[in-house]
């Protein structure tokens, strides 16, 4: 029996909500508060009828902390999903502890305005001290562990796939595959086709600013970081089939290169077609990816955010999106003084989601474990006090309600390793 508010009604919250719904005995009563209230009605009543769980709606301005305790006040959730943008990470984590309620999100914090003189001389520290460039990373998160400590209050960062479930991989494959994990390569393949010749998955904004950006992995306790897209190797994967895939910075290596004892090497590599990268230099080159704001005939725009409105919504790939997606972790090691390698991953058909909560794979992907991770919270299972990414709990209840409500793991015990 739980009352939990839902920031964001964009395409992963939409899937997570769905699966809320599906679990009523747990999310007796949800809230779906967002920008733009319109969403959140529409897709109430959409569900109205369908499921046990009773759904209010808000309007919210999560950049606005005070808005946000007001509606955790009146609303008085246990738990707050924040599935808006990791922009409002910070305001959303500052809003829960004045008012004693646990969260959880699905990516870490990035700063909207990335010319904040402010932030930007904590990120020039940080680039020079830690040694990659990303505009995200953990420790804005993590400064708030004591405070969520003293609390008794529980904050879940990164519940979808890749931040997520990888990280419950890794955890999984250490407390039953290994005695000792030397390296780890995360695997996202979409082999989804949705017939544009150029859209983003999710959020473009967010999406475009990840694959622009550097590359970086962690080898031998340190950050080696490349050029955008300039390490790529092909693998041919499970049910999807021979693809090319780039070498990313991604935010869960961050987490799992403190967390996973001894590990030598963490590499995250991501799979793009040619038509994408062609499409997105070509962006990049004249300017169209840029955060910062320009005069345009007395308005200001920025440009990635106008690139946004003339993009297809993400929401509308699902009905044109055929194919597979497959994501997963493979790992060498020893076990038992012997040298093993190990592949657990996920295959989630594009067709599949749509036809049960009207989305395609990406958003599915990340709205089930973002609802698993909310049912982890709510049931107990994972009760410790701070802030917390996924690899710190227990894997074993995640991975089977992952299972169970829609992303099953498979695992090979010989797979083909990344050179
Ligand atoms: P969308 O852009 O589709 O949706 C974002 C939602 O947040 C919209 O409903 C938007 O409202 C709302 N929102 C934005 N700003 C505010 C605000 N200030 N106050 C209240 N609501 C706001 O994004 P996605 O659903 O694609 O992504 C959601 C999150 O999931 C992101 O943080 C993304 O990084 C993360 N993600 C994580 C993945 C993982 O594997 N871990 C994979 C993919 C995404 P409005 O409708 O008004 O714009």
């Amino acid at each position: 029996m739980s009352r939990v508010l839902i920031i964001g009604c964009g395409g992963v919250a939409s899937v997570a909500i769905q699966k809320c719904c599906q679990v009523s005995e747990v999310f007796t009563e949800i809230c779906i508060a967002s920008r733009t209230k319109a969403k959140c009605d529409a897709l109430a009543a959409k569900l109205a009828g369908k499921t046990a769980t009773k759904i209010t709606t808000a309007q919210v301005d999560a950049d606005n902390t005070q808005e946000v305790i007001d509606l955790i006040n009146s609303y008085k959730p246990e738990l707050v999903m924040n599935i808006a943008l990791p922009y409002q990470d910070l305001t959303i984590m500052d809003a829960c502890l004045a008012c004693g309620v646990n969260y959880m999100d699905t990516a870490n914090y990035e700063p909207e305005n990335i010319e904040d003189p402010e932030w930007r001389a904590i990120y020039d520290k940080r680039c020079k001290e830690e040694g990659f460039s990303a505009y995200f990373d953990y420790s804005w998160q993590w400064a708030y562990r004591k405070k969520f400590e003293e609390a008794g209050l529980t904050a879940l960062l990164g519940s979808g796939f890749d931040p997520g479930v990888t990280q419950a991989y890794c955890a999984y494959a250490l407390k039953h595959e290994f005695d000792q994990i030397d390296t780890i390569d995360i695997l996202d393949c979409n082999g989804g086709d949705h017939g544009y010749p150029f859209a983003t998955n999710f959020n473009p904004e967010i999406n475009l600013r990840e694959v622009s950006a550097p590359g970086s992995y962690w080898e031998n306790g340190h950050w080696v970081e490349i050029p955008a897209m300039s390490i790529k190797r092909e693998y041919n994967f499970d049910q999807v089939g021979q693809k090319d895939m780039y070498l990313l910075h991604h935010e869960e290596i961050e987490s799992l290169a403190q967390n996973i004892p001894g590990v030598k090497r963490i590499r995250f590599f991501m799979t793009f077609g040619q038509s994408y990268l062609t499409h997105m230099r070509c962006l990049e080159n004249v300017g169209m990816l840029s955060t910062t704001p320009i005069n345009y005939e007395g308005k200001e725009i920025v440009p990635i955010q106008f690139l946004k409105a003339l993009l297809p919504d993400p929401a509308s790939l699902g009905p044109r999106t055929k194919g597979k997606t497959n994501i997963g972790c493979i790992f060498t090691g020893t076990k038992d003084g012997k040298p093993k390698t190990y592949y657990i991953y996920n295959v989630c058909d594009h067709e599949e989601s749509y036809k049960e909560v009207e989305s395609q794979a990406i958003s599915y992907t990340t709205g089930v474990p973002a609802m698993c991770g909310a049912l982890m919270l709510l049931t107990g299972k994972w009760n410790k006090k701070g802030v917390f990414t996924v690899e710190e709990f227990d894997p074993d209840p995640y991975i089977e309600a992952l299972d169970k409500y829609g992303l099953p793991h498979q695992e090979s015990f010989a797979p083909v390793l990344v050179d």
